[in-house]
């Protein structure tokens, strides 16, 4: 081992680079931080309340899509004992204290992110970054990560391929001849919903005659199929 809270810095790590962090379970990491969840880490921690996604984005996200805090800046997950849904953590929860950055060329390396200088939490070399993950079994989560990101960024191109009307110098009568026309298109087949799994399935599944499927991999898979579907209607 060697000291704590060693400072943060940018470098980005390999996954056979040297790390090992101990946990002493102040709960610091819990405070004070806005926890980012995809479509996939929704439905796991529905799953964890006993409830669908649609009641759970209700209950427990703030400004979509992030995990409500309480006053005190703690995640609404937090409990005396600690995370309340760890089985079902995001994939922040998993890596921290390591940030996740995706590459273009599809690479991931990883940084040591800014700890709280009050946290229990011991950095140090004694293992490494591959099997501090494995440890916290990031790599469900991950893979759910990347496939959101890659559909993200094909729907981002999508977009900057057919921006709607007025955002790519198309301006009076023909801008709102255009936006007429997209507006009518969407009515007619609107997108799938982006963060509520559940709804979203269970559109595609009626729309498609399909029966749904209870877990939550497979549901993540018709999700991103009907998106994809959706897309490739679009052209
Ligand atoms: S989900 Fe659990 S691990 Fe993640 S911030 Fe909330 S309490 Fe902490």
């Amino acid at each position: 081992m060697i000291g704590r809270s060693l400072p943060a810095d940018p470098v980005r790590r390999p996954l056979d680079a040297a790390f090992s962090y101990a946990c002493h379970r102040c709960r610091r990491c819990s405070h004070d931080k806005l926890i980012q969840v995809n479509p996939y880490e929704i439905a796991r921690l529905a799953r964890n309340r006993g409830m669908g996604t649609t009641a759970f984005i209700e209950a427990y996200l703030d400004e979509q899509p992030y995990l409500r805090r309480g006053a005190d800046g703690a995640c609404v997950f937090l409990g005396p004992e600690g995370c309340t849904v760890h089985p079902d953590r995001p994939l922040v929860c998993r890596v921290y204290p390591l940030g996740r950055h995706v590459r273009s060329d599809g690479r991931v390396e990883y940084s040591k992110l800014d700890g709280d200088p009050r946290s229990a939490g011991v950095f140090g070399l004694d293992g490494t970054i591959a099997a501090y993950l494995a440890d916290q079994k990031v790599e469900d989560f991950a893979r759910a990560a990347d496939r959101y990101l890659a559909v993200l960024q094909r729907l981002y191109d999508s977009w900057c391929a057919a921006p709607p009307a007025g955002a790519d110098g198309v301006s009076g009568s023909s801008a709102a001849v255009v936006e007429a026309q997209a507006r009518e298109d969407l009515a007619e087949d609107p997108p799938p919903e982006l963060l509520d799994l559940d709804r979203a399935v269970a559109e595609h599944c009626r729309r498609c005659g399909l029966a749904e499927p209870s877990e939550v991999d497979a549901r993540m898979e018709l999700h991103l199929a009907a998106i994809d579907a959706w897309l490739d209607r679009q052209h």
